[in-house]
């Protein structure tokens, strides 16, 4: 391998030339203690920024070894080295000058989860880091001494303080790694105990603002109810007493900006780890959990929604039901049985999100319009048999409606901010009210094989150079942070709300573009593509799906997001 002096020399014989030179750099250059990856260098200065990376080995970097021995502990590492990395690249921001995007020194931003990111991985034997850098130009002139800062002066410095562990604070990073093993335990300790979420004592489940996802201050923190109280033991933290939410059908009630929302925001947003600081590190919820809600005009494919859509006016068949434009309740009933298909056991619900007319149907309402007129069975009476027969826990958030009252295992009030355990003086209530319907029969859910159409334009064009033919790959284009396009078609994923960094969104799209180069065929089984994305993921990482460039920017997302993304293709 070419040591750093070639390309000190490299750099400097192509000054002042046109911007293409720069490819010339591209290659592995030895730094002694790291080696420089320039993987893919851009086409002139105003295009996307230039694809770098280090490669640590850990030899050099020297992190005690049982902090990578778990894929959890990795990703723990990771993130914390990359937002280290991050705090040192902010000092040289732009500090090289030029036109365009000269001078940009970019690196991945991890919000308040802590996610595997391609920006930092741990390998067996080293730690990657990819970034970008605006190579610097004067007009389209190359500006080698300005890259040369960057590449000998400043990047040296983010390498030695974030990448290796003499300048690293040790008790932070260790507070770090330890969270992440108390989180998965955490995490265990549901199954083992019959829970779907556990919410710890002091939690601060409020947000800044509805733009800022850091922790509110002087907010009320959390405290279990006396009833709901369980205490785990942790192998770093020791003892942390917390309301644990036992499967089943929990309903959460109480006052209008009481705290509900806030509460099953929280419990969704559980799913991921959380980093120190957030207030939600020990708000740990089933990971499977889905987020449910209406979602008018979403595009469904083939799903059976006769569950709670028994027929339509149009005399269409609702065991293939397929839109471009669902209603609110349709696409609701849509999202109850693919996020099932996707295996999730935990289903979350929000009254304020929810279609009223799948939740519930009133005594009047049943007595004007006769049952026979209404092709909807409401969610009130299949909640049960989703639970007793296919194990799927609900919570659910109602500010309005008192029938699930009847159905509930535990009622929480939300009090002030407070969480009060109701349940046995509701149920005292409800002894004396009349009981509406609550299961409807024929309870079934699919199990046929849906298919989805991934056919369809792979490449973008063919262009024929001499007597070679050029295949592009479809072109992927970041439209905000919840929705692509593929090539021309776009995706909407703003109503999948656990969807929550815009680096999964990017993921997704990788992934989807992957599916269709690799099971493309018209008609692949939805389950059958999402298990072959999975196990890519597993046995490659999220690089594996991206070939030779791999992007600085992806996030893992779930296997319910997955299913998700491509649900709505
Ligand atoms: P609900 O769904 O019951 O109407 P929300 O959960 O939307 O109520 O909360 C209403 C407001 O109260 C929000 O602005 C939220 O940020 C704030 N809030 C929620 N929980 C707390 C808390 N523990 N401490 C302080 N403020 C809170
Ligand atoms: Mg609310």
């Amino acid at each position: 391998m070419k040591g750093s002096g070639d390309l000190r020399s490299a750099l400097r014989s192509i000054d002042r030339r046109s911007y293409p030179a720069y490819k010339s750099l591209a290659g592995a250059w030895s730094f002694g203690d790291y080696v420089l990856s320039i993987d893919h260098v851009q086409g002139d200065p105003f295009a996307a920024p230039s694809r770098l990376s280090v490669q640590v080995r850990h030899d050099r970097a020297a992190f005690p070894p049982e902090y990578r021995e778990t894929r959890e502990n990795r990703r723990a590492l990771a993130d914390y080295l990359l937002r280290r990395f991050g705090l040192q690249a902010d000092r040289f921001r732009f500090q090289a000058k030029g036109s365009g995007k000269s001078g940009l020194l970019s690196v991945s931003r991890p919000g308040q989860e802590v996610l595997e990111r391609t920006a930092c991985s741990i390998g067996p034997e080293e730690i990657t880091l990819r970034f970008e850098v605006g190579f610097p130009a004067n007009g389209r002139t190359i500006n080698a001494y300005e890259l040369e800062k960057i590449l000998f002066d400043f990047l040296p410095v983010c390498v030695a303080e974030s990448l290796t562990y003499a300048k690293t604070p040790k008790e932070a990073l260790r507070r770090a790694v330890f969270l992440a093993e108390d989180q998965l335990f955490i995490r265990r300790e549901l199954e083992r105990l019959g829970l779907a979420a556990f919410v710890a004592d002091g939690a601060v489940l409020p947000r800044e603002s509805g733009v800022s996802d850091r922790p509110m201050k002087n907010a009320v923190p959390f405290r279990s109810p006396d009833a709901m109280a369980v205490t785990l033991d942790l192998p770093h933290l020791g003892k942390l007493r917390g309301m644990g939410v036992k499967t089943g059908i929990t309903v959460i009630a109480g006052g209008g900006y009481h705290g509900k929302s806030t509460l099953l925001k929280a419990l969704e947003r559980g799913v991921y780890d959380h980093v120190a600081g957030d207030g939600r590190e020990y708000v740990i919820t089933d990971p499977t959990a889905v987020k449910i809600r209406a979602e008018d005009g979403r595009k469904i494919t083939d799903v059976d929604v006769s569950l709670f859509i028994n027929h339509l006016p149009s005399g269409g068949d609702t065991t293939h039901f397929s839109t471009l434009d669902a209603s609110g309740s349709t696409s609701q009933a849509a999202n109850i049985i693919e996020a099932v298909e996707a295996g999730s056991r935990l289903l979350l619900i929000d009254e304020d999100t929810s279609a009223t007319n799948l939740m519930v149907r009133d005594e009047l309402m049943t007595r004007v319009i006769s049952r026979d007129k209404e092709p909807i069975t409401p969610f009130l009476e299949r909640a049960s048999d989703l639970y007793e027969k296919a194990g799927v826990s609900i919570i659910l958030v109602v500010g309005s409606c008192g029938a699930y009252f009847h159905l509930a295992d535990q009622i929480i009030q939300m009090d002030a901010y407070r969480a009060v355990d109701i349940t046995s003086g509701t149920k005292a209530l409800l002894a004396d009210s009349p009981v509406p319907r609550l299961t409807a029969p024929d309870f079934r859910l699919p199990d046929r094989t849906r298919r989805i159409d991934l056919s369809g334009a792979t490449q973008t064009r063919r262009s024929y150079r001499g007597d070679k033919v050029m295949e592009e790959r479809l072109k992927i284009k970041r439209l905000g942070r919840t929705a692509f396009a593929l090539g021309r078609e776009e995706l909407d994923l703003r109503y999948v709300e656990q969807l929550v960094d815009e680096e999964q969104t990017q993921a997704l799209a990788v992934l989807l573009r992957y599916a269709k180069e690799n099971f493309g065929t018209a008609g692949a089984g939805v389950r059958s593509v999402a298990d072959a994305l999975v196990q890519l993921l597993e046995q490659k990482g999220l690089a594996g799906a991206c070939g030779r460039d791999v992007p600085s920017g992806l996030a893992m997302p779930r296997v319910q997001e997955i299913f998700a993304c491509l649900n709505r293709y």
